[in-house]
């Protein structure tokens, strides 16, 4: 990694790169990184050629001599983060390069700078933030700037700025990343006495709070705030629900808010913020096949075809799967990849049907799950759909889908359930996953999480085997297994993680967990059809049982059916088709007529 110093050093670097044809990512910071930097510059780092992080205390944006003296510097620590999570350069110029002499230029945003942060800290603050973002976005010329969404206004800002301005360059917004406890990290948590770090705990409560309230129907943002604001328990400065896009208050919780606090805790001022989606419904077009609806009913209740058997079951939707758990009744979940597994599925009462990419290996004859396409996944989506009408049905964005960016997997996401009746999407993995949970469940399709083994990057992972064996990887597992949580999936799988892994990391986890190969802590089990029937008696991981062994039935019924059509026994007497002798002895005139005609023509 170079560290560089001044702006005509970095436009030589970044020229280089980009004459190698490099893409280049940038990562502009303040220093004194924690995990939440490493994570943007890992995710600019898998996205990107080139990466450059720029280390700039921007004396503009402090509207408190204060608080700027206080500031964290930390850069031979942050010089060591940086280079161990993949970055190429490390920009970090004195205040001086960046504001010579004589400088006089202001970039500022009008209208969405007025409100929260704006409001609390001053015009200057976001006028700050925009003059040295662009200066950067100036200098380095990124094909994408990635920025946290701990900083949620920021981004908003941002956005508009490089938008009004028609800078060429992409914006990626990474989750915000927490401690295990759910306080968000930040460079300012470092000044927490242990007392206070406690206190601080509230914004995260809050935030929490404010989730429960919309999941459970809440939809008055005043009801909303005043829950969050008990929960808390600090005096905030401001507590705010809020349109994500343009910042203008909201009423009522009709389509996703942002809520944003900032608050003091003693000399520390935090922010913190969650994008909140109300239980959503889907007026996207009806699947393919599903006749002429009028209207596209609730996601939970999509259109169903009548051969379906009628049960009392009610659809089983991502809320009754949350009642579950706090009720601790046991999630069953299954695959299936077709019609007649669903009906299976259905007439068993299973509660969550997934149509997995691990279709690729069991009916389509793939080595693994890698080639199955979305249009493949549709097919065998639309068979499943016409065969149940109760249980959850959520089908796999498969390898390819959805990793490139949030756009590929918003339309991919939208695919799968106007085209297919799905209900819902799994990805799989954390970290830029989680990023693209966040924006398909935003886009209006609710996503379920996959953390431990994921089998679509199971080369990266040393194969199919257990994960989260050591301490680190378990860490890890727990830190993707948060960050979906976070996006707002409303559900997550665990799969091949030690059963002492899950119980420990069940603790952080409130949204329902469906383990596979995890142990018997999490909330519910789920097995492939395929595997649990004995439809392959192959190779089987550890954490399969087989219930049943339909592949003996099956060759056993084939070996049958050639021995007796070899020996003629089959067809008999009972599986042929009669006519009525009469009919019979017409036909033969008719035919002997027909030969006499044939004799005669010759
Ligand atoms: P800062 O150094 O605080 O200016 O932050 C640099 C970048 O890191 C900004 O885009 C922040 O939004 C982002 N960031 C800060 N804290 C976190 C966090 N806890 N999770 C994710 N991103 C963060």
């Amino acid at each position: 990694m170079r560290i560089v110093r001044s702006i005509a050093e970095l436009r030589a670097c970044v020229g280089q790169a980009r004459a190698g044809g490099r893409t280049i990512g940038l990562v502009p910071t303040m220093g004194a990184f924690h995990d939440g930097h490493a994570v943007l510059m890992r995710a600019a780092r898998d996205a990107c050629d080139e990466v450059v992080v720029s280390l700039f205390v921007n004396p503009t944006q402090f509207n408190e001599t204060a608080d700027l003296a206080a500031y964290p510097r930390t850069e031979a620590d942050d010089v060591e983060v940086a280079a161990a999570a993949g970055a190429d350069v490390l920009f970090a110029p004195p205040v001086e390069e960046i504001y010579p002499d004589g400088f006089a230029t202001r970039v500022s945003v009008g209208g969405l700078t007025e409100t929260l942060e704006g409001a609390s800290r001053g015009a200057e603050h976001f006028a700050g933030v925009c003059t040295v973002v662009a200066k950067l976005l100036n200098a380095v010329a990124p094909d994408v700037a990635f920025f946290g969404q701990k900083d949620a206004q920021q981004v908003v800002v941002l956005r508009r700025m490089i938008r009004d301005l028609d800078m060429p360059v992409r914006v990626e917004v990474v989750p915000t990343v927490r401690a295990p406890d759910g306080l968000a990290l930040s460079s300012r948590n470092a000044a927490l006495s242990p007392a206070e770090r406690g206190r601080a705990l509230g914004l995260s409560r809050a935030l929490r709070a404010a989730e429960l309230a919309v999941a459970a129907g809440e939809l008055d943002a005043t009801r909303v705030r005043a829950i969050a604001e008990a929960a808390l328990g600090l005096e905030p400065e401001y507590l705010a629900i809020v349109d994500p896009d343009t910042l203008a208050p909201v009423e009522t919780v009709g389509g996703p808010v942002l809520v944003a606090i900032a608050a003091r805790v003693g000399a520390t001022r935090l922010i913190d913020n969650v994008v909140i989606h109300r239980p959503v419904e889907s007026t996207g077009d009806a699947p393919p096949g599903a006749g002429a609806a009028p209207e596209r009913p609730p996601m939970s209740t999509p259109p169903r075809p009548v051969e379906v058997p009628a049960t009392e079951r009610r659809p089983v939707t991502p809320a009754a799967l949350a009642e579950m758990r706090a009720l601790g009744e046991p999630i069953v979940m299954i695959t299936a990849y077709d019609h007649p597994s669903a009906v299976v599925a259905e007439a068993a009462e299973v509660d969550v049907v997934l149509v997995g990419d691990s279709a690729a290996n069991n009916v389509l004859g793939y080595a693994d799950t890698v080639p199955v396409t979305v249009e493949e996944l549709i097919m065998l989506s639309r068979a499943v759909r016409r065969g149940m009408r109760t249980p959850l049905m959520i089908c796999d964005m498969p390898f390819g889908s959805y990793e490139a960016s949030n756009q590929l997997a918003i339309r991919n996401a939208q695919r799968f359930v106007k085209q297919a009746g799905c209900d819902a999407v799994k990805l799989e993995g954390g970290g830029v996953s989680a990023e693209r949970a966040r924006a398909i469940i935003r886009a209006g399709v609710p996503v379920m999480g996959h953390v431990g083994l994921t089998p679509q990057t199971a080369t990266a992972l040393g194969g199919y085997r257990a994960q989260g064996r050591t301490a680190q990887r378990a860490r890890e597992v727990l830190d993707d297994a948060l960050a979906l949580q976070r996006a707002g999936c409303f559900a997550i799988v665990f799969e091949a993680i030690p059963a002492d892994v899950s119980t420990l990391i069940m603790q952080y986890m409130e949204v329902p967990i469906i383990g596979i190969g995890a142990g018997a802590a999490t909330d519910g089990q789920v097995l492939v059809l395929h595997d649990l029937l004995g439809i392959h008696d192959g190779f089987a991981p550890k954490f399969v049982k087989r219930f049943a062994h339909i592949k003996q039935e099956m060759v056993a019924g084939v070996k049958d059916y050639a021995a007796e059509v070899r020996s003629r026994r089959f067809p008999a007497s009972e599986h042929v088709y009669s006519i009525a002798p009469e009919e019979l002895d017409r036909l033969r005139a008719m035919l002997g007529a027909r030969a006499q005609q044939a004799a005669s023509a010759a």
